[in-house]
């Protein structure tokens, strides 16, 4: 028994479609394939936007032990500094500017701190 696909109007055998598809698996996988491709396209990565991401998972492990080593002088407020400092160019990048006035303002902050200390 043949059936007509919706997509390309042709009339094609039973085992050319899915169980109760009125696409045939032809322009299915066409249609599925540009999507797919599609999405990847989106995703790819500039060489700064790399760069800025190691930078801020880097930045992002300063700031989070920094809390712990505060306790012990001034490692903790200068690590909070690097972090602030590194995690700067991936929110400048992403036009995140509310990040960016944070970062700046935690690096700021420690900087004060640091001079008071
Ligand atoms: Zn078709």
């Amino acid at each position: 028994m043949d059936r007509v696909c919706n997509k390309c109007n042709k009339t094609k055998s039973e085992s050319k479609f899915r169980r109760n598809a009125r696409t045939c698996i032809k322009c299915e996988y066409r249609f599925r394939q540009r999507w797919l491709r599609s999405l990847v396209k989106d995703r790819r990565l500039s060489i700064e936007e790399r760069l800025s991401n190691r930078a801020g998972y880097m930045g992002a492990g300063f700031i989070m032990i920094s809390p712990y080593l505060l306790q012990y002088g001034k490692i903790g407020a200068i690590t909070y500094i690097i972090g602030g400092l590194l995690c700067t160019p991936q929110v400048w990048v992403a036009k995140q500017w509310n990040l960016v006035i944070v970062n700046l303002n935690v690096t700021l902050g420690y900087l004060i701190y640091l001079y008071n200390l």
